[in-house]
């Protein structure tokens, strides 16, 4: 059956893909994810953009609307049914990518301060990602700390840099020519992405540069637009939706009302209330049944405690809190895995301990 979800996989049905940001502390992370949550958007629930546990989700309709002035020239066709962006920029978790495979994203946004150039964890990110095999595009944050910056709100960059005087120009010229000087300096070829040709979309080794501010909006449409590209020109075959489940455990965490939850990124395949799950903690497999599945409220201001809509299934690539019975010991980082109906039950708990060992390799390489 496993085989069989693998070859009925499509590249007419991809499944989201899944976004990180990182980067050294103060470049804009968070403010970046808030703007991205916000350009062009009256709306957020209309514009469908939706909460989930542990990321944000993005409609594809949401896509195009927030490229949409982008896209009159790039005419970029969306083929990803959407994009889900982890909500915890700087989570250690996520920056060290420690987990089973490259399950845990499958494409970044390093965000560099333009201002200050590569930092320590800029570099110590910069390392991660590309052991991994991560692609990642490198936003030049704070573009609008150029001097005498015009402010083009939530425009494309290159509009945006048409507005400009020439002394202001000029220092983003040399910002950006330092910034990439720095990154070659770290054996990484990059360039201002419009300046990029068709061979450099093919080199793996290539990186794409996007001149952006989290605070006034200038360039978020363009990385917004080169996502979706690189999901679909680079790594469509990973992004390619299966049946087999994969999973991974974010964090652990007691709610009031709920007991121990695990918060859980579902990457491929179904999960469903009833299911016999199998989850990895330091004292071996623990098998419990999921009794439930759940995502916040649709209206973050609405939000009550325990107030959670609650799903019979889901679909990845999602994040949702899994309440079932013996959940304290689960590790973050590890799968979980459901025992099917054709399943030897000690084969999937041998499955889902291997986890522990991997972990284990990768932290003593690291
Ligand atoms: P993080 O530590 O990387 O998550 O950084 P934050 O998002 O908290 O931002 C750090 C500081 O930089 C805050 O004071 C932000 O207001 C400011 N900041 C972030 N992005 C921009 C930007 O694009 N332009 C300007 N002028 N300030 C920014």
């Amino acid at each position: 059956q496993e085989k069989a979800n693998l070859d009925a996989r499509s590249r007419d049905d991809l499944r989201c893909p899944i976004v990180v940001i990182m980067g050294h502390v103060d470049t804009g992370k968070t403010k970046l994810l808030d703007k991205i949550r916000k350009t062009n958007v009256q709306d957020n629930e209309a514009g469908g953009i939706t909460q989930q546990i542990g990321a944000t989700y993005f409609e594809k309709k949401t896509l195009e609307t927030q490229t949409a002035r982008l896209n009159e020239t790039e005419k970029v066709e969306l083929t990803v049914p959407g994009m889900l962006v982890i909500d915890t920029p700087g989570h250690e978790s996520f920056t060290n990518l420690r987990s089973r495979g490259s399950s845990l994203c499958d494409v970044a946004i390093l965000v560099v301060d333009l201002m200050h150039g590569l930092e320590q964890q800029t570099i110590e990110s910069l390392t991660m990602l590309r052991k991994r095999g991560v692609p990642f595009v490198v936003a030049l944050n704070k573009v609008d700390r150029c001097y005498a910056w015009k402010t083009c709100k939530d425009s494309p960059i290159r509009d945006a840099l048409k507005e400009q005087e020439e002394g202001t120009i000029s220092e983003f010229r040399s910002r950006s020519t330092n910034a990439k000087v720095q990154l070659q300096e770290q054996g990484v070829n990059s360039n201002l992405y419009w300046e990029m040709g068709d061979e450099d979309w093919t080199n793996s080794d290539f990186i794409p540069l996007v001149p952006t501010s989290a605070i006034t909006g200038e360039g978020v449409q363009d990385i917004l637009l080169l996502l979706c590209q690189i999901a679909q020109r680079k790594i469509w075959k990973q992004l390619m939706w299966c049946a087999n489940l994969q999973c991974t455990v974010l964090e652990v965490k007691a709610i009031d009302g709920l007991g121990m939850t695990v918060d859980i990124l579902v990457v491929n395949g179904y999960l469903r209330e009833g299911d016999k799950a199998v989850f990895c903690t330091l004292d071996g497999p623990v098998v419990t049944e999921i009794r439930g599945l759940l995502t916040p409220p649709p209206s973050r201001e609405m939000r009550v405690k325990a107030d959670y809509i609650h799903h019979k299934e889901v679909k990845g690539a999602l994040g949702v809190k899994v309440i079932g019975n013996n959940l304290e010991k689960v590790m973050a980082g590890t799968s979980v895995l459901v025992v099917g109906p054709n399943d030897e039950e000690e084969d999937i708990k041998a499955e889902v301990m291997s986890d522990l060992t991997n972990l284990e390799d990768k932290l003593s390489t690291d």
